[in-house]
């Protein structure tokens, strides 16, 4: 057997990818191991969301051309493989920078692996893949070689959005949905290997607009309805959604399909209209509320989550407090914060106003407080309830397990291994820093 060893970055979409490619080099003789140390193969599977992203890849690339150079004196071969939105960025540069190098692939391309490494092999060079073949990858991907008890499920990828702060649409490409059959399949191929929840994953995954093969297009609640009769399947959750394309059936169908979980990842980023505008979000703060109040309808006890951008480029006392406003009008159960910073590429990295970074500092700090009390206010809010909990996996306390309640809480049980993959009711008795804590029912 090789050794193959996948640093994975960013988003759930790269780690959905990276297991994507462990299961493609698998037939080629190679299997996961957690350490560059010794690998035969080691893919990076970059994100470039993150400020100089892709210098601290060109550092870890130093650091494996060392190993590289010490396996190859021990007369042994590291092939290396640098893949996901960083590749697609950067390209032909990767390799001028770091010769050590041998793939370059993009996240549309990382199915052609296995003829990539047999090129390099016969070639002797680089072999680099940037294309944006429009999800063909998907019909090239083998059947999921196992799964856990939540797994996830690429639906959709790429945004025609054009966020004025995002490099996605650069690196990903335009919105494309997987037709519904094909990710049908790959659910109950899943639920066979002990799969009780699928995660749908998309850039914009509310967009979803999959072309079945009666030629008609599915929305992403038909999608939820077809894959709530998945025998074995108890849960399903999708994320990450734009406000724009919360469309009125998917609304409903938080109200209608029992296997849609009560949570919602719903990104507002900012509650000031101006800013809002300059972010090229296409919706003002009140458009945001309104569509909260009728989700809400549909769903009274749903768990409400966000991004949240401080200090973008001309936001001012005023713009910041709208934001506060804002949270403190929806009530989050968490949300996810960060200050802005500039990425290379996209208009606002150029936009003048940028924000001195003790201000940024001083904002987020404010924000992750109010959004702190929410979600101990939320998590409170549970305490002696009981609560359906989907079992995951073993706690660090091996007495103990992990589970999740419908609104992604994690939660921690003395229970008996055999609840891994299954359903039970849970009474919440208290709440810890990161978790509740309860007793099976
Ligand atoms: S909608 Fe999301 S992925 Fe698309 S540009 Fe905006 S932030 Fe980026």
């Amino acid at each position: 057997m090789k050794k193959l060893f996948v640093k994975t970055y960013g988003c759930q979409m790269n780690a959905y990818d990276s297991a994507k490619m462990a299961d493609l080099l698998a037939p080629l003789g190679y299997a996961q191991t957690d350490a560059a140390e010794g690998a035969d193969m080691v893919i990076l599977n970059t994100c470039h969301i993150r400020e100089k992203a892709a210098e601290k890849v060109y550092s870890e690339l130093g650091r494996l051309r060392t190993m590289k150079a010490e396996r190859a004196k021990a007369g042994g071969q590291m092939l290396l493989a640098v893949a996901g939105c960083v590749a697609q960025a950067e390209g032909e540069e990767i390799v001028a920078r770091q010769p050590a190098v041998d793939l370059v692939v993009g996240p549309q391309s990382y199915h052609r692996l296995p003829e990539m490494i047999a090129r390099a092999a016969r070639e002797h060079g680089h072999v680099l893949e940037t294309d944006f073949p429009a999800l063909e990858k998907f019909d090239s991907l083998p059947a999921p070689a196992q799964s856990g008890v939540s797994a996830f499920l690429t639906v959709q990828e790429g945004c025609d959005k054009f966020c004025t702060f995002c490099v996605v649409p650069y690196t990903r490409g335009s919105e494309e949905s997987r037709p519904p059959q094909a990710i049908l399949r790959e659910a109950r191929q899943l639920a066979e290997k002990g799969a009780r929840e699928i995660v749908l994953l998309g850039q914009n995954v509310n967009a979803y607009d999959g072309p079945s093969s009666d030629n008609k297009r599915w929305s992403l609640a038909k999608l939820c309805d077809a894959l709530a009769g998945i025998e074995g399947l108890h849960r399903i959750r999708y994320t990450t959604s734009h406000p724009r394309d919360m469309g009125d059936d998917l609304i409903a169908a938080h109200g209608e399909n029992p296997k849609l979980m009560p949570y919602l990842h719903l990104p507002v980023q900012s509650g000031s209209d101006a800013v809002l505008e300059a972010m090229n979000r296409q919706h003002t703060a009140d458009d945001y509320r309104r569509l909260i109040d009728r989700i809400r309808k549909a769903r009274p006890d749903i768990a409400l989550t966000s991004d949240f951008i401080v200090g973008f480029p001309g936001e001012s006392d005023n713009d910041f407090q709208a934001t506060l406003r804002l949270i403190e009008d929806i009530g989050y159960a968490t949300a996810f914060s960060f200050k802005y910073s500039k990425r290379p590429g996209t208009p606002a990295s150029t936009m003048r106003k940028q924000i001195a970074d003790e201000v940024k500092v001083a904002r987020l700090g404010e924000l992750q407080k109010l959004l702190l009390k929410q979600q101990y206010g939320f998590d409170d809010s549970q305490i002696g309830k009981v609560l359906p909990v989907l079992f995951e996996k073993r706690a660090r306390d091996q007495n103990q397990l992990m589970g999740r309640t419908p609104y992604l809480q994690p939660v921690h049980v003395h229970g008996d291994v055999s609840l891994l993959g299954q359903m039970a009711d849970v009474r919440i008795e208290k709440r810890t820093a990161n978790s509740l804590h309860g007793v099976l029912a």
